[in-house]
């Protein structure tokens, strides 16, 4: 391993400080040494160092003196490499030798005289090179904005008055809206030249009274009546010969150049694109999307700073602003929350995707799981889009592309609320109903107002290829995209408009609300401070510095429960299951755990209940293994059988047990499985070098292991046992399987503990499972009951 000055030691680990990273272990700090990143930033900064120690700066350049005649002066002292001279004022140089001697040479002349004047010139100041990132980032910028929003807020006298005040502070301004609105007005007028009968629909922040300063421009290019036009045109053109129309609008129009009821929207936008670049003043940076799940063209304006984004086929969005504008109407208390919640998932990287694509909520995600929150308080201050529908009037109905989008239009429609909870309170039931709410068996219906159970959806891939096969010409609503956050539009029923999250999003977001919950119960929160201390939404917006880890976090690994990764034998398994599909699905995570540390790590797993069991402990072993994965032949360390190993799981079937002990999890009170521990014992450090190992074994065609990842891995371990000297003490250490769900997401934590290290590799050997048993956990489920 590299032993050089941009390596540190820390109590986590190691720190890279030329590339600004953490490395927990020494594996990870190797290959991050050899590595892209690493090795571009020292041959730049050793590229630098050597311009540095072969160039000066000179100054005192006056505008005459030209780059030829600063390289004619310097040539007398040695060869010139480089000369860089400022391009906007002209008054100083780098001029580079290519021989350190010249720079000597340079230096010792005392006077620099060219056409009469005097320059300046010294060695280089030797900077220390650092990886600086890119630009600001958007977390500091709107560390700016809250620096400046806080003492404007800490003298307020309560919290209502504060998010009042964040309202105010960002919400879309007069004038704002009206440049926008003339925006759109000018864009109608250009696009119906070239489309006629076409609307050009603005949707999104923009309108849906949630907008802040610098929100995008969002519309809807409705080409409809666009589609009618064309085609009659076409007819009468048929029949009236080439050239002429109804009236007089089609035959120089665009029109001629596409047919819109077959055109792709890539197309379509194409054609927008064009029209924007050049019809449209100051507008440029326009480009088309197509990847997008709804293509858009994007634009930017120059004089208003302004953001567009035009899609077409976005009817449905049109009808979901109307809502979102038809809630706000109906309760005072939304728009509040809503700028309050905003504001407080950007501060924590909960919400935003300012790319466009990310795993974050965006804000209409965000503002779905606030109305739904409101849905379900007591009493409810928003009524369900179910309830909203059968209160709307025939002309008032509503269907998009086969959904029902009926709602009233005015809110005065709608019964006003019976709760009468403050904005301080509201804002904390947001927190403390996040914080305890069961994203894993969850799928939330704005439209029902309530969760439905995950299980309902587990089952339906298949139903509905059966529907599908009896009924093959109706238009198919597919299943929604499960996701660890699972939250349906309201009308657009088959998708989930958070089905971009991932794990991690999602319990960031579960995380967040669990902290801010506890700090909502706090004084500080309720009660502005008389100290002038930082006190309500204050606190909540401010960035939390790292949190540290304690020491028995970092020596878990989760393992969790991803709907959306099942595989679809055990998604109808979970399906049967129905409520009690947690405990089934632990146990065939631990059953799992147990053969990737039995057979792919070559662990002995043995139950903790005494030394003289461990003794014993391939007997049992063998025992337990018969039990849980078939009645197989033992296995030895010397002689693995890895097919025979790989069988052994793939028999495992649908009942396995799940402890060395044989047994199978007794339900523990709370209805979690009771899992006994198991001790495991590792002989050789099968963690060290497994990818060259990967590598050779892929190469050499006669080894390459047929078939999936588990064999693969399976031979590489076997490959390092018989390559490599064991360890000079056996490594020993004790895993507690847990069960966590209910109240939190649901996942199989894995508590890790050393018992016996006296080789100190413990923390090398869980940094490497941390990462590869839950890959793994997934592969093994999808063998054994993948197919199934
Ligand atoms: P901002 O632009 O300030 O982030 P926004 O409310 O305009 O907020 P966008 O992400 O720009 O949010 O979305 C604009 C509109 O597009 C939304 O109001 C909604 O109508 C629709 N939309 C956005 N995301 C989704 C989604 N995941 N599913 C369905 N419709 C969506
Ligand atoms: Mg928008």
């Amino acid at each position: 391993m590299e032993s050089n000055i941009d390596i540190k030691e820390t109590p986590k680990g190691f720190n890279c400080v030329l590339c600004n990273v953490n490395l927990p272990n020494s594996s990870s700090l190797e290959q991050h040494v050899k590595g892209r990143k690493h090795l571009t930033l020292r041959s730049v900064r050793d590229t630098r160092k050597s311009q540095e120690e072969h160039s000066v700066f000179v100054s005192g350049i006056k505008p005459h003196i030209s780059q030829t005649d600063i390289t004619k002066h310097f040539q007398q002292f040695g060869p010139v490499a480089d000369v860089i001279m400022d391009k906007d004022k002209g008054v100083f140089a780098i001029v580079q030798f290519s021989e350190t001697e010249s720079l000597q040479a340079t230096l010792s002349c005392l006077e620099h005289q060219m056409k009469g004047m005097k320059l300046r010139v010294k060695p280089r100041e030797k900077k220390e090179f650092k990886f600086v990132p890119k630009k600001r980032s958007d977390a500091e910028r709107m560390l700016e904005v809250l620096n400046r929003l806080k003492p404007q807020l800490c003298q307020l006298l309560s919290v209502d008055a504060q998010m009042q005040c964040v309202v105010e502070r960002f919400q879309l301004g007069e004038n704002e809206r009206k440049t926008r609105s003339l925006l759109v007005e000018l864009l109608q007028e250009v696009f119906v030249e070239f489309f006629p009968d076409s609307q050009i629909l603005p949707f999104g922040s923009s309108v849906n009274t949630f907008g802040i300063h610098s929100c995008d421009l969002d519309l809807f290019l409705d080409l409809e009546n666009t589609k009618v036009f064309q085609a009659r045109a076409k007819s009468t053109t048929e029949q009236a010969g080439e050239g002429t129309s109804d009236d007089g609008r089609s035959e120089d129009s665009i029109l001629s150049d596409i047919d819109l009821t077959s055109a792709s929207p890539a197309e379509v936008l194409d054609l927008v694109a064009a029209i924007l670049t050049r019809c449209v003043p100051s507008v440029h940076k326009v480009n088309v999307v197509s990847s997008a799940r709804l293509p858009v063209a994007k634009f930017h304006h120059r004089e208003l700073n302004l953001q567009g984004d035009i899609t077409i086929n976005n009817r449905l969005a049109v009808r979901n602003t109307r809502f979102l504008q038809l809630c706000s109407g109906m309760d005072d208390r939304l728009r509040p929350l809503v700028y309050t919640i905003r504001y407080w998932a950007q501060q924590r990287q909960l919400a935003g995707n300012p790319s466009g694509s990310g795993p974050l909520l965006n804000n209409y995600a965000l503002t779905l799981l606030i109305i739904f929150f409101l849905q379900n308080s007591e009493p409810p201050v928003l009524p369900t889009v179910e309830q909203l529908k059968d209160m709307a009037c025939e002309e008032e109905e509503c269907v998009i592309e086969g959904w029902n989008c009926t709602f009233p239009s005015q809110p005065i429609s709608v019964p006003p609320s019976k709760n009468t909870q403050d904005l301080c309170t509201l804002l904390s039931g947001f927190f403390s109903f996040y914080a305890k709410f069961d994203f894993a068996s969850s799928v939330i219906s704005v439209r029902e107002g309530r969760a439905l159970p995950i299980t309902d959806f587990l089952g339906q891939k298949k139903e509905k290829e059966a529907m599908q096969e009896e009924q093959p010409t109706r238009t198919p609503h597919h299943s929604p995209k499960l996701a660890p956050l699972n939250l349906l539009d309201p009308f657009e029923l088959s998708h989930n408009v958070a089905g971009n999250l991932n794990e991690r999003s999602q319990r960031c977001f579960q995380t967040e609300c669990q902290e801010a919950e506890k700090y909502c119960r706090s004084l500080q929160y309720k009660r502005k401070s008389t100290k002038g201390k930082m006190w309500g939404l204050v606190r909540l917006f401010t960035p939390h510095g790292e949190v540290p880890h304690n020491k028995a976090d970092a020596l878990t690994i989760s393992i969790p429960f991803k709907s959306a990764r099942l595989p679809e034998g055990l998604r109808s398994q979970l399906h049967m299951a129905g409520d009690d599909f947690r405990p089934l699905w632990f146990q065939k995570v631990c059953s799992a755990v147990e053969g990737v540390l039995t057979s792919v790590l070559r662990c002995h797993l043995a139950p903790s209940t005494g030394r003289e069991e461990m003794d014993a402990s391939s007997a049992s072993l063998n025992t337990s293994m018969n039990s849980s994965f078939g009645s197989v032949e033992s296995q030895s360390d010397t002689s693995p059988t890895v097919k025979a190993g790989a069988k052994r799981l793939l028999s495992s079937g649908s009942d396995v047990s799940v402890s060395p002990h044989g047994k199978k999890p007794r339900l523990a009170k709370r209805g979690k499985p009771d899992i006994p521990p198991w001790i495991c014992t590792q002989k050789h450090m099968v963690w060290a070098g497994r990818r060259k190992v990967r590598r050779e074994l892929i190469k050499d065609t006669d080894t390459r292991p047929e078939g999936s990842c588990m064999e693969m891995e399976t031979q590489v371990t076997a490959h390092i046992i018989d390559k490599e000297p064991e360890l000079k003490e056996p490594l020993e250490f004790k895993v507690q399987p847990q069960m966590v769900g209910g109240t939190e997401s649901t996942k199989a934590v894995l508590k890790l503990e050393p018992t016996s290290d006296m080789t100190g590799v413990f923390n090398d050997f869980f940094h490497f499972l941390e990462v590869f048993l839950p890959k793994m956990v997934e592969t093994l489920l999808e063998k054994e009951i993948g197919g199934v």
